[in-house]
């Protein structure tokens, strides 16, 4: 099989995600046959350093080992079984580490197949632990340039125009505060004094916040203080307001820690993972909330209190068995501390950035870097030739209108970072 004859299958049958399809009568697909480490490799064997993960999935490189033979392992066992009246060894182990590694508080497991449902599943259960409390709250609260999934309730309590003006009238009640202008702690307090003026007026109607704690990412990759979070936290107490932290990018070290809320030694009231949760093998989702949460739903049958809310693939024990690998990865090799150092050598090829002309300036926290493009309009594409220029070169970056970003696997060695952001600087220099 050719590339050619792929690309031209592909397009008779196929209609892809987030993508204008007219594009590609001039931008050709790339066509991928198999994928390791951090490399995807055509039909013609063109290698490209995957530098945004795959969408933000992929944590320890594609096809890894160890992965593949507990998915395999899996795979002989159980593949999937109801999870309704039903449980399994993987998805209980999975839990019981899941309640472990996350922020104190966090008891109880509820699972979904990808980020978007897991949104809807956390601003149900907030809105409904209130209802079961007498309390009809049906407002929640975003930030400004928040993203939180294409569902229409995910949607909803997004803020990227882009994807949400078009379906406005189909959406559910939410509002926005500001998201923090900038990293400084400045800023932090003064949305965080914004986001309070909204409580005294309507603290009432309000089941919860939900925001992707530190960096908002389809958002630009905008980053804010933690102290940010330290700040909502208390505001949500005092106000009888839930907190969701959406972490389906941010989780599973992409800041640093392993969470987000970490960082800030914030506890959620929900937390939503997804994403890094496998791997980036295979789609699934959780969301994490406190027994005191879970016992609002905790009653006879017939008084009507029930969470009845399911996927068909819900607990899906090949998923579960990819992350539990996943887990074990981060245990045995000790990753935290090791993209520590991984991050500083990202820091120091920042730097070469900076001085660029059409550079406004870079960001960064832990392993997700930008670089913000100036003086362009959205019309001409700046951030397509950049991809245009990246796939020529063997290296898949994605930039997000203006933003170029970097986000690879952990696995990536320096090498391969070096490869990634001399391929960057070179675009950037010729646009
Ligand atoms: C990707 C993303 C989602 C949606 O997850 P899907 O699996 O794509 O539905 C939600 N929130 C954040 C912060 C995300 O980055």
């Amino acid at each position: 099989m050719k590339n050619e004859e792929l690309k031209n299958r592909d397009l008779e049958v196929l209609w892809h995600p987030c993508t204008q399809m007219k594009d590609h009568e001039v931008l050709p697909l790339t066509p991928i046959k198999k994928a390791y480490g951090v490399y995807l490799e055509d039909f013609e064997e063109n290698k490209y350093i995957d530098a945004v993960s795959s969408w933000w999935v992929n944590l320890f490189g594609h096809t890894n080992k160890y992965i593949n033979e507990k998915i395999k392992e899996q795979l002989d066992t159980l593949e999937h079984v109801i999870i309704a009246g039903f449980t399994h060894e993987p998805v209980v182990r999975l839990s019981e580490r899941l309640v472990k590694l996350t922020p104190k508080g966090l008891d109880k497991c509820f699972y979904a197949d990808n980020g978007s449902s897991a949104v809807e599943v956390a601003l149900k259960m907030s809105y409904h632990a209130n209802l079961n409390d007498g309390k009809n709250k049906p407002l929640f609260v975003s930030l400004t340039n928040s993203y939180h999934g294409e569902t229409i309730g995910a949607l909803s309590v997004g803020d990227v125009e882009l994807y949400k003006d078009t379906y406005k009238p189909l959406l559910i009640q939410s509002v926005q505060t500001p998201v923090p202008k900038d990293t400084t702690i400045e800023a932090a307090r003064e949305a965080a004094q914004q986001f309070e003026e909204l409580c005294k007026k309507r603290a009432e109607e309000i089941s919860a916040i939900i925001l992707e704690p530190l960096i908002q990412g389809a958002g630009y990759m905008h980053m804010y203080h933690p102290e940010f979070l330290v700040l909502v936290r208390d505001i949500c107490d005092r106000y009888d307001i839930h907190l969701i932290a959406d972490e389906v990018m941010v989780g599973f070290g992409r800041t640093g820690e392993m969470f987000a809320c970490d960082v800030a030694g914030v506890s959620p009231d929900f937390i939503v993972l997804s994403k890094g949760l496998t791997g980036g093998y295979l789609p699934l989702s959780v969301v994490l909330t406190s027994n005191e949460i879970y016992m609002k739903f905790y009653c006879d049958y017939n008084e009507y209190k029930a969470f009845l809310h399911s996927h068909s693939y819900t607990g899906n024990a090949l998923a579960c068995a990819a992350a539990n690998a996943t887990l074990d990865i981060f245990e045995n090799e000790n990753i935290i501390e090791k993209n520590k150092e991984l991050s500083a050598y990202m820091a120091k090829r920042l730097e070469e950035f900076k001085d660029l002309e059409n550079v406004d300036h870079v960001r960064q926290r832990g392993m997700v870097c930008a670089i913000e493009l100036k003086g362009y309009t959205a019309e001409e594409r700046i951030g397509l030739k950049v991809y245009q220029h990246g796939l020529k070169n063997g290296v898949l970056l994605r930039p997000l209108g203006h933003i170029v970003y970097f986000m690879p696997p952990y696995v990536i060695t320096q090498e391969e970072c070096d490869k990634m952001f001399d391929v960057a600087l070179e675009a950037i220099k010729t646009l």
